[in-house]
């Protein structure tokens, strides 16, 4: 974290916010994980969750294999936290092409901290709540410590304000939830979107006053060189020199997850201390399935955890996973061989559907009888796009859209049985998309379920154009039935733990 040179406290962006430096201090935080393990394994991907077979709501461990060796490998336990981060490429990126790969979040999100609980049936919340990012174009650089910290602003191609434009539409939409303070994020987006919409664009990040300062240039050029440094290799392939030209700016595909100001993920119990009796079932973190708990991105409902919040999150799960097999809550867990050598069949089977099919093909990539990750990916982000309320739709959807979607989905899953991998790398990528289209999957309902637009700016439910406090102040909860693969969906009260005046002490 970076010291006021004058204070000497932490430097702060903003009310809520300290500047971090997560290139340095990311590794930090490993180096203490490592030191207090007894026992790592690296480069496991973990596929699916085992289950006590004395009883189907507990868990039992979990398997997965070696992306270098190929290795099996079987986790016996008496609990599982997942932290598997959250769910990036499971819409249409902008960066296609030559620039595929390239994305704002993480790319080794891929959804598994969701699948994985998904797939075992545990409940989930508010998967609907992705969250489109303001980004620095094409390179997907962070605008935070622009706006926070160089006190940089946006224009449109006019050099106009044009957030101000869309105030009183955005408040027909939204009520007073645009007197908020600050804006919430999505409706400064959907400023965003309407503007480019509407024949305003490029929208342009004005970096030529702060730039002038060669103090906040510093600031400006290391905050890409310490966590994005693609956006600056763009610009200087694209000549632009912030210091004299204005960057121009534009909105990210969605992205899911309940870390970083979106609260998709895990419905898990929450502390002894805060929660009302209803949430809180015995152990904090602790899912909806006994023993299995999660941490970070993987739990949802707590959107504002970033870095710090998600490994506070691990150490609060990992204390109550050590006191739920305390409570001897984990005894005659029983996890037969047949169970783990039947997961076995399914994770290798795609290698044996390329090793059989290949044969049927002289060249290429395209066979009859099976298709490869990268195939499979592009099918996946497409449907997502397009019916989900991506970026090719400006992020409309409506439910005939979301049930064609469905029905889409669904093929997809049935013809992911057919996934074939050439090697241990494409089995990887073959096991992240299937997880990535159960997230997916998961997504869709809850889109469905909602029906209002509560994040414009994110996503709009063109049938239901408008926020709804009186039918939609609340949490969306889903249940996948493992058996059938039905979704089951609930809505469940917000409270306000903390109330006006905690929040007014608190800042
Ligand atoms: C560009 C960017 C900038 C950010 N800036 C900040 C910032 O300034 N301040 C801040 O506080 N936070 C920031 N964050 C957010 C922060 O990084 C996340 O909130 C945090 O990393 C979430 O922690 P996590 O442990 O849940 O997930 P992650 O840190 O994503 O860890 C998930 C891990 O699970 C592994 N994994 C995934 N699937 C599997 C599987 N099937 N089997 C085994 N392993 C698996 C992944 O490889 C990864 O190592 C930023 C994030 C991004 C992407």
């Amino acid at each position: 974290m970076m010291k006021n040179s004058k204070t000497g406290r932490y430097q702060r962006e903003g009310k809520w916010q300290i500047m971090i430096h997560g290139e340095s201090y990311k590794p930090i935080v490993a180096e203490a994980a490592k030191k207090s393990a007894d026992k790592i394994y690296n480069r496991i991907m973990i596929t699916h969750l085992l289950i006590d077979e004395n009883n189907e709501n507990r868990v039992g461990g979990a398997v997965g294999f070696n992306m270098r060796t190929g290795d099996f490998h079987i986790f016996r336990s008496k609990t599982v936290i997942v932290a598997a981060g959250g769910a990036s490429h499971i819409f249409k990126p902008r960066a296609v092409g030559e620039g595929m790969g390239r994305t704002w979040y993480a790319p080794w999100s891929n959804g598994s901290a969701y699948a994985l609980p998904i797939a075992a049936g545990a409940k989930m919340t508010q998967m609907e709540n992705r969250i489109v990012l303001c980004r620095f174009k094409d390179g997907y650089g962070p605008v935070g410590a622009y706006f926070l910290h160089l006190k940089t602003y946006t224009q449109n191609a006019n050099g106009e304000n044009y957030e101000k434009k869309w105030y009183d539409h955005t408040k027909q939409l939204v009520g007073e939830y645009i007197d908020h303070h600050p804006t919430p994020t999505c409706l400064r987006n959907h400023a965003f979107v309407q503007e480019v919409m509407a024949g305003g664009g490029p929208i342009q990040m004005v970096t030529k006053e702060a730039f002038q300062d060669p103090h906040l240039e510093t600031i400006g050029w290391e905050n890409f060189l310490g966590m994005t440094v693609g956006q600056a290799v763009v610009w200087a392939s694209q000549n632009i020199d912030p210091k004299y030209i204005n960057p121009e700016l534009t909105t990210s595909e969605p992205y899911v997850m309940g870390s970083h100001a979106t609260c998709s993920g895990a419905w898990v119990s929450g502390p002894e201390d805060l929660s009302p009796p209803e949430y809180y079932w015995g152990y904090n973190r602790m899912m909806t399935i006994e023993g299995l708990f999660g941490a970070g991105d993987t739990v949802g409902g707590s959107a504002h955890k970033f870095s710090s919040g998600s490994f506070t999150e691990g150490r609060l799960a990992a204390k109550a996973a050590v006191k739920y097999i305390e409570d001897q809550k984990a005894i005659n867990i029983k996890v037969s061989k047949k169970q783990c050598e039947n997961f076995r069949e399914i994770i290798y089977k795609p290698l044996e559907n390329y090793t059989v099919n290949r044969n049927e093909i002289t060249g290429g990539t395209v066979s009859p009888s099976y298709f490869s990750p990268i195939q499979g990916l592009q099918r996946l982000q497409k449907i997502m796009d397009e019916y989900v309320g991506g970026i090719s739709v400006n992020y409309m959807t409506n439910e005939n859209l979301l049930k064609k979607g469905l029905e889409l989905l669904n093929w997809l899953e049935e013809d992911l049985e057919n996934i074939g991998a050439e090697d241990y790398h494409q089995l990887m990528r073959a096991w992240e998309l299937k997880h990535r289209a159960i997230t997916s999957q998961c997504v869709t309902e809850h889109t469905l379920f909602r029906e209002e637009t509560r994040w414009p700016g994110y996503y709009y439910r063109g049938d239901h154009m408008k926020l709804d406090d009186d039918n939609w102040h609340c949490l969306t909860v889903s249940r996948r039935d493992p058996k059938t693969g039905k979704f089951n969906m609930e809505k469940m009260p917000v409270y306000h733990i903390i109330g006006d005046e905690e929040k007014k002490k608190a800042s």
